[in-house]
């Protein structure tokens, strides 16, 4: 899913991103010249590894998603994070799926692991 930048304005735009397990609800507000604020709900399903026994499970997650889109390259350091796109063309597919893998990246524990209290007392 592809937006203009051209098309957001100061007035907040409302996005209803749904497609393969995910959801970003919320609206896309223009900031400056070249940026664009999101500010939204994510929720997903996601398959991760779990980071002990190895194996692969399911995890629901659902949390607040905002971040500073750029059209073209960010140069200030102040925004954390910005994600930057270089063909006037804001991706929401392209949100989702970073977003994704760095839930995948992140330390996943499956719920047999979670319950075994113990064991994460000697990793932690
Ligand atoms: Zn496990």
């Amino acid at each position: 899913m592809e937006i203009a930048f051209s098309k957001i304005k100061h007035t907040p735009t409302d996005l209803n991103f749904v497609e393969d397990g995910v959801s970003i609800i919320g609206t896309l507000t223009k900031q400056s010249r070249d940026l664009v604020r999101l500010e939204s709900d994510f929720k997903a399903d996601v398959d991760v590894i779990c980071s002990r026994c190895g194996k692969e499970y399911r995890k629901s997650v659902a949390y607040p998603l905002g971040l500073i889109l750029s059209d073209g390259r960010y140069n200030d350091n102040d925004e954390i994070d910005v994600i930057e796109f270089f063909n006037n063309l804001i991706d929401i597919t392209y949100i989702s799926e970073s977003e994704i893998a760095s839930i995948q990246e992140d330390y996943n524990f499956c719920p047999e692991c979670q319950e075994t209290d113990e064991v994460l007392e000697v990793e932690l």
